[in-house]
């Protein structure tokens, strides 16, 4: 077994933050990740980090901005919170060596991005998210932060108290995928859950093959709730045929959108009249899938977006990269021709509830990065926004986690224990419908159901040994579902039915299907018999994270019969403030999901948010 003060699970930009504070706060601070750190899929961040850094700007704004984005489904402190702090925080990330992209007097520049009423878009090339990585792993080497690489969290170590609040965390239990054993990693003051977004749900998405909600569902599991997960943002420019994104930088330097006829139609057709390519994400996917669904869609499928007009020089300067994506997985030449883009899914703005302190309702459970959702994004995030929630947050869960007092700067969101004023909502399917039951009633809690026992040694012993099990069970089956079927089966599922527009007959299509996933996957069995490197199995692992993940999402977009941000319902096309201005939670409680809500916090610090009609 091995033992830290602090346990970070994921290396990516929230992960790698939160090890910093930590190991600042002088806690002996660990990171286990299943990719090395500069592989974690923040790398693949383009555009650039929000943060009100120029005169004409200020953290006001920026909160305004995000709150409207949001569409008023942000929490008013939290929000505050990450406009405030994402300045210094940013400048530290240049203080330790970021190369952002500098104007001819050496300011750091900034450029637009979609729901900014401001230029704050600060970023290194079209390549932000890689350097971002490389700083911060820098970071954590020259603090000799100690890093597992390529271990494989399979479960986390919880006590399990009948009520979730009552609970403990004590560590995790991870895979060597180099060694093939099954090891425990205790951890004295917290675990900080960082491993990022769940887009593996779906089969055309930007995210890559790592993205699969591990940490989402763990939590889940041991009784965390999840937070808003209907809200799933689908990017307007990913290319088509593999799902890569050409980034919303394309468009802040001034890329234009073309449908079949040539038309500019986000204007033309009037989906923005003032914002037009550069309305809010949500708003330009919808009016691109209303083109192609109204037949002026090029090859019924795509629209082009063109940056022709931007000139060589500076395209060579500031979007470089995608003029290498354009051509590499689409054969075609940015600076001669329009390249084909439709949206793809990209960001899940739900997840592990916390407070701005990364902090769960499990006693010793944090959680900070896309897996989280301290309540920023709301129904819809901008562009620009994730990576300033994984600096600021990161930053915060490390510090807290590690036992610092943050003073002021401890303020708590809506996260409540107390859920007397909250109103908890029958499921309109259950998952024993049509006869599937959940996998199993005893995946509930974390430790397998094991009952209370003393002390965090012997829990995490008790989990290890599950899990030993649990390889042994799936190694030795001879024959059964390969786990690839049931993912695809998953992922055709959420793109058909949970897509950009959402309707009811399809979000209970999507849900009966992922509970025959849930069927299925009994039924699954491992092909590779080695013990090393096995890639089948640990893809075994992700399914059932992805199935649990997938169905958080349905079950929230079909209760929420209305349309907020990037939730779009056939049936009610309007947001209804006075019945949905609350978040939805769903917990896994007696081997089942059951949804209650709380109200959205729209009180910021000096004022309060009042919800607008939302125009770009
Ligand atoms: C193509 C693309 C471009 C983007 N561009 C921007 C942008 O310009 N600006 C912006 O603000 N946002 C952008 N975003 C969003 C943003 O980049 C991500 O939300 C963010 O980087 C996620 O960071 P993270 O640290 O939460 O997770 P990740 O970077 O995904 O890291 C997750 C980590 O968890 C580890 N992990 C996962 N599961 C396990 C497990 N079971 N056991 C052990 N380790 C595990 C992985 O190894 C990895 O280290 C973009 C997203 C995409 C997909």
């Amino acid at each position: 077994m091995y033992e830290h003060d602090v346990i970070v699970v994921g290396a990516g930009g929230a992960g790698l933050r939160a090890a910093i504070a930590a190991h600042e706060a002088g806690a002996d601070v660990a990171m286990v990740t299943k990719l090395h750190p500069v592989r974690s899929h923040t790398g693949a961040a383009e555009g650039g980090i929000n943060a009100a850094l120029r005169e004409g700007d200020d953290w006001e704004l920026h909160a305004y901005d995000t709150m409207k984005g949001s569409d008023y489904l942000g929490d008013a402190p939290a929000i505050e919170t990450l406009a405030k702090d994402a300045p210094e925080d940013t400048i530290t990330l240049e203080h330790w060596g970021m190369p952002f992209s500098r104007e001819d007097d050496g300011t750091v520049s900034q450029r637009p991005f979609g729901g900014l009423s401001f230029p704050r878009t600060t970023y290194a090339g079209a390549e932000t998210g890689h350097h971002l990585l490389h700083v911060l792993y820098e970071q954590v080497v020259k603090r000799g932060i100690q890093v597992y690489n390529e271990w494989f969290v399979m479960n986390l170590a919880v006590t399990d108290e009948p009520d979730p609040n009552d609970r403990t965390c004590h560590g995790v239990v991870a895979y060597d995928v180099q060694s093939g054993t099954v090891e425990g990693f205790k951890a004295n003051n917290g675990v900080i859950i960082a491993t990022g977004g769940p887009g593996q749900a779906f089969d055309h998405t930007t995210n890559a093959v790592s993205c699969t909600g591990d940490g989402q569902a763990m939590a889940y599991r041991a009784g965390v709730p999840l937070e808003d997960m209907e809200f799933v943002q689908f990017h307007p420019t990913t290319l088509p045929s593999t799902g890569v994104l050409i980034s919303e930088g394309v468009r802040g330097e001034g890329g234009i959108l073309y449908n079949e006829d040539g038309e500019r139609f986000m204007f033309e057709h009037g989906y923005a009249n003032n914002d037009g390519e550069l309305a809010s994400r949500d708003v330009v996917s919808r009016a691109e899938l209303t083109e192609v669904n109204e037949g002026r869609g090029v090859n019924d499928e795509y629209v082009h977006l063109d940056m022709r007009h931007l000139g060589s020089e500076r395209i060579l300067d500031r979007l470089e990269n995608i003029l290498h994506l354009a051509e590499d997985f689409e054969g075609v030449d940015g600076l001669v021709e329009p390249m084909p883009v439709k949206p793809g899914q990209h960001y899940e703005m739900g997840g592990i509830e916390t407070d701005e302190n990364g902090k769960t309702c499990v006693d010793g459970l944090y959680a900070a990065g896309e897996c989280a959702c301290v309540s920023v994004h709301g129904a819809n995030r901008l562009g620009g926004n994730a990576l300033p929630e994984l600096v600021v947050f990161g930053k915060r869960a490390g510090y807290h986690a590690a036992g610092k007092d943050l003073g002021e700067a401890e303020i708590e969101t809506g996260y409540s224990t107390d859920v007397e004023d909250e109103t908890e909502t029958e499921l309109p399917i259950t998952p024993g419908e049509a006869g599937i039951e959940p996998v199993s009633t005893s995946e509930s809690v974390a430790t397998d159901g094991s009952g209370q026992v003393a002390g965090g040694d012997a829990l995490l012993e008790q989990a290890v040994g599950a899990e030993r099990e649990r390889v042994e069970r799936l190694m030795e089956k001879e024959s059964g579902t390969k786990h690839a079927d049931i993912r695809s089966k998953l992922q055709n599922a959420m793109t058909r039915d949970v897509n950009v527009f959402r309707e009811e007959e399809g979000l209970k299509r999507a849900l009966k299907e992922i509970q025959e996933c849930r069927e299925l996957y009994q039924d699954v069995s491992v092909e590779d018999p080695s013990r090393t490197f096995n890639t089948d199995l640990q893809m075994t692992y992700e399914t059932r994270n992805l199935i649990d993940v997938a169905e958080t999402i349905t079950l929230g977009a079909l209760v929420r019969n209305e349309f907020r941000g990037a939730h779009w319902r056939l049936e009610n096309q309007i947001r209804d403030d006075e019945n949905w201005l609350k978040h939805t939670l769903i917990s896994w409680n007696g081997g089942k999901p059951s949804i209650w809500y709380r109200p959205v916090i729209l009180e910021g610090e000096d004022k309060t948010y009042e919800p607008k009609v939302r125009s770009y």
